[in-house]
């Protein structure tokens, strides 16, 4: 998911592109297999990153890098032998102008994906515990990150989530590339805490509103219930959860997936946004997720479909939030 606004690039959510149409038409006929072969090589990756880092982070009010000047940047001393690699990234990833090479959208993001460490070997961390409880049994959480995933994990109960990638104890499990984690599992857990947190509520009414926050592409929503379910002893053995129903939501475009805890999905809507306000959580981090995940739902039939029934402190009647997502007050 890309979160930043790239003012020059058009297709990355800026209105206008400041350099006009590009020169380089990307060819039409290559198929991602062949665009990805092209990338295997030390030198391209290189030309790609120091372009990003120059046009892209630098300041340089430029929108474009001389042949000479990338050329001493990647550090190839053989002219001939750089040509011939940059000239194998024209098209897709980057494309030649007036005034030099410029990094085109592919590009960046490919940049983007390596920078946030979604290629890294992922390692195995944990914090002391933070100053944050379980909605379970409020003993406090510590922060884990393993696998490429970070979950809080109650120090007490059996948590959440029993698949076998989460931690025992999960009450989480959040994709995170290890970039983004960096050591803030020791240098600033409760902030990481916050931080993986809220952009799961971020991304998570997102996919509510029926937008993938990857790709922008339409998503679908569906309620999950558990047939046979019974956590009484921990995660259900059956679903891997503890929640007896929970909204899935899935991008048609990229695929991109979740499981949800169904108020994530609407707790930027009406009645869920005052009752988060009237607990005194103002903005998504782990305080919202955790009183959302509490909020748990009774499964009912609603017009021959199930849907889920919440009964918010705030509101005197049932809520009931309906396949579709739509949401009922007082039915
Ligand atoms: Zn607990
Ligand atoms: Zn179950
Ligand atoms: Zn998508």
């Amino acid at each position: 998911m890309s979160d930043e606004v790239d003012p020059e690039d058009p297709t990355d959510g800026g209105a206008v592109d400041p350099d006009g149409p590009t020169s380089t038409p990307a060819p039409a006929d290559t198929s991602p297999e062949d665009a990805f072969a092209r990338l295997g090589n030390e030198i391209r990756l290189s030309i790609l990153q120091e372009l990003y880092e120059r046009v892209v982070l630098g300041d340089r009010g430029e929108s474009t890098v001389p042949h000479s000047e990338l050329r001493t940047a990647v550090g190839e001393s053989d002219s001939g032998k750089f040509t011939y690699h940059l000239n194998r990234l024209l098209g897709e990833f980057v494309e030649k102008r007036p005034g030099g090479y410029a990094i085109r959208h592919p590009g960046r993001e490919l940049v983007r994906t390596v920078r946030s460490g979604a290629v890294e070997t992922p390692v195995h961390t944990e914090s002391d515990p933070v100053d944050a409880a379980c909605y379970r049994c409020d003993a406090p959480v510590t922060v884990v990150y393993q696998q490429g995933y970070a979950s809080a994990r109650c120090t007490e109960c059996r948590g959440v989530v029993g698949f076998d990638y989460a931690p025992e104890g999960a009450l989480s499990l959040i994709s995170v590339p290890a970039g983004a984690v960096d050591d803030a599992v020791e240098a600033a857990p409760m902030d990481l805490l916050d931080r993986v947190h809220g952009r799961f509520c971020h991304r998570a009414r997102a996919f509510g509103d029926g937008v993938c926050p990857r790709c922008g592409g339409p998503a679908d929503a569906e309620i999950r219930t558990c047939p046979s379910h019974d956590a009484t002893e921990g995660p259900c053995e059956e679903c891997g959860i503890s929640f007896a129903a929970t909204v899935e939501v899935r991008c048609r475009v990229c695929g991109a997936a979740g499981v949800l805890p169904g108020a994530c999905a609407v707790g930027h809507r009406s009645p869920f946004r005052e009752a988060l306000a009237d607990a005194g959580v103002d903005r998504p981090g782990y305080d919202a997720f955790a009183l959302m995940a509490e909020w748990t739902p009774s499964p009912v039939d609603r017009e021959g479909e199930t849907a889920l029934a919440y009964d918010l402190p705030t509101v005197g009647g049932r809520v009931v939030v309906d396949p579709r997502l739509d949401i009922h007050v007082g039915e």
